[in-house]
Parts: structure tokens; C-alpha cells; sequence
């Protein structure tokens, strides 16, 4: 549909992304080799879609090393680190001290990604909760904001976020449940986070769209959990923080509101959340980009 038989455009180059500003991309792996390698050119076309800050998510010791490691590295860019449920089987002794250690270290702003995943049978449950447990007892200790991972988890999740016992400051990422699940996570004091799903023509998301025009707009964020779940129209391409501009405009539609102020509350709401300085943004103009 972008592509035309007069201008072919090779899957590694997109066109531009129509710009929506401003935007932060609040969940992007963008230590993964897929993003890597032309990581300034991305955070580059990142920045002229309206782009202004991507949140970096570690998902093991080493790759939180890593993105607190890119963070420091570029303007823009800062980073969660923690341990993604899934990967917490194959933690070793010190990975843990190494997770709290980079929790203080500069431009790491959140915990996670973290959470429960009952789709992926790799990690056992009990483990997967212990987990889950130290990342929201350092998030309270740290005063810092958790990025939380549900998949077929949501009761599980509320339950444990219940047993707290005082309101979470976090996001509840990738959102894909219904409203009354939306409703369940904002009442323990979450935000909640769309991606890229919420662009698929799939009638069985039209649950997610309806929890997605409920969300309160103080609550909403968006992300694109790049390299994953690209949205429409670029479905099918690998994803990057740019396309992000995808997923707000799709949230403006089914709110039924412009799409400027849809993108200047869910940016005013990460930086609140994640506390991020507004004058550290990403750099428009990368060496040579086609
Ligand atoms: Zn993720």
C-alpha cells in the first residue's frame, strides 16, 4: 500500500513516516542486532517522524548492561533494566547484583521488562514470580517506575501487584487484553501501553480497541516494542521507534481525537512516568541517511 510500481522501495529502506510530534517510543529493544547495527540512522529517522525520546528495555543482565550502555551514548535515549520473565531461567549467580547495580547507574530510568508469561513454557511459574518480586521491590526501594510483561498473565499479575499493597508506579506494556483488564491495571495505578496490534484489521482485536478508547488519557502510553509487532500499514517490515507514529495516530482514531493532542498527552505522560528531561531529546540529522 506505500509501495508503488513507479517507486519501489526495498524492504530495508522504508519511506518516511509521516511525522507526529512529539512522541516517545516507551519500549524499544534497541540493543537487538536487528536495530543495531544502524542504530543512528534509526534514531535519526526516529526523530524526523516526531520522535523525541525512545525508552531503551533490557530483558537480561548483560542486555541491561547494554542499552543503560546506549543510553549514555545518545541523546534521546534512556533505559530500563531487568530481566523479561521468559529469559529468567537462564539468569546466573550475580546477574541479580548486576540488574541492582544498574538500576543507579545514569539514564537508567525504569525497571524491566518484567512480569509473567504463561504463552512461552520456558521458565518456571514459581521462578518467574520470585523475579517479578525483587524487580517491584527495587522499583519501590528505587522510587523508580516498572515496565511490566503479561502474556495469558493478566489475573496473575493483579494478584501480585494487589499483594503489595500500595499503588504500582508502572506500565503495563504491549497491552492486548480487554477493558475490563485495562480497568483492572489502572485500579493498582498503572499506565498502560499500545503497540503496533492496535493498527491490525483483525476483528479479535476489537476488544483491544474498545479497552484502548477507555483507557483514561492520563494513563496512556505508546511504544513499539521494536523490532517487534510492526504496525499497519508497515506490517511485515522489522519495526523501529519512527513507526511508533503509526500506533498514536491509530489511538487518536478509535478515541475519536486529534492526533496532535493524543501525542502531546501520551508524551507529557511518559516523561512524567519515566521522569525524563525534556531537553534531552534524539538528533535529527544522522551522517548521510538515504
Ligand atoms: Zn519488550
Amino acid at each position: 500500500m506505500t509501495d508503488t510500481p513507479q517507486a519501489p522501495r526495498s524492504r530495508r529502506e522504508p519511506g518516511p513516516t509521516p511525522p507526529l510530534e512529539p512522541l516517545v517510543d516507551t519500549h524499544a529493544h534497541l540493543d537487538d542486532p536487528r536495530l543495531r547495527p544502524q542504530l543512528r540512522e534509526i534514531l535519526a529517522r526516529a526523530r524526523r517522524a516526531g520522535v523525541m525520546q525512545v525508552v531503551a528495555i533490557g530483558t537480561t543482565a548483560a542486555d541491561s548492561a547494554d542499552v543503560a550502555a546506549l543510553a549514555s551514548e545518545h541523546p534521546g535515549v534512556f533505559a530500563a533494566v531487568g530481566f523479561q520473565p521468559n529469559n529468567v531461567v537462564e539468569a546466573v549467580e550475580g546477574d541479580w547484583a548486576r540488574i541492582v547495580e544498574l538500576a543507579s547507574a545514569p539514564r537508567v530510568v525504569a525497571l524491566g521488562e518484567t512480569g509473567l508469561d504463561r504463552h512461552w513454557d520456558r521458565t518456571p511459574f514459581d521462578l518467574q514470580r520470585d523475579w517479578f518480586q525483587r524487580h517491584l521491590d527495587l522499583a519501590l526501594e528505587r522510587d523508580l517506575p516498572v515496565v511490566i510483561h503479561c502474556r495469558n498473565c493478566e489475573a496473575d499479575i493483579v494478584a501480585q501487584l494487589a499483594a503489595m499493597g500500595s499503588p504500582v508506579r508502572g506500565v503495563l506494556h504491549s497491552f492486548t487484553g480487554d477493558r475490563d483488564q485495562a480497568e483492572a491495571f489502572l485500579a493498582l495505578g498503572l499506565h498502560i501501553s499500545f503497540a503496533g496490534m492496535l493498527t491490525f484489521g483483525n476483528r479479535n482485536l476489537d476488544a483491544l480497541r474498545e479497552a484502548a478508547a477507555a483507557v483514561p488519557l492520563d494513563r496512556l502510553l505508546v511504544e513499539t516494542d521494536s523490532p517487534y509487532l510492526t504496525p499497519q500499514p508497515l506490517r511485515g517490515r522489522g519495526n523501529e521507534p519512527a513507526y511508533v507514529a503509526w500506533t498514536a495516530r491509530k489511538l487518536a482514531e478509535v478515541r475519536g481525537i486529534d492526533e496532535r493532542e493524543l501525542a502531546r498527552a501520551v508524551t507529557a505522560n511518559a516523561r512524567a512516568l519515566f521522569r525524563l528531561p525534556e531537553a534531552d531529546v534524539l538528533v535529527g540529522h544522522p551522517p548521510e541517511t538515504p
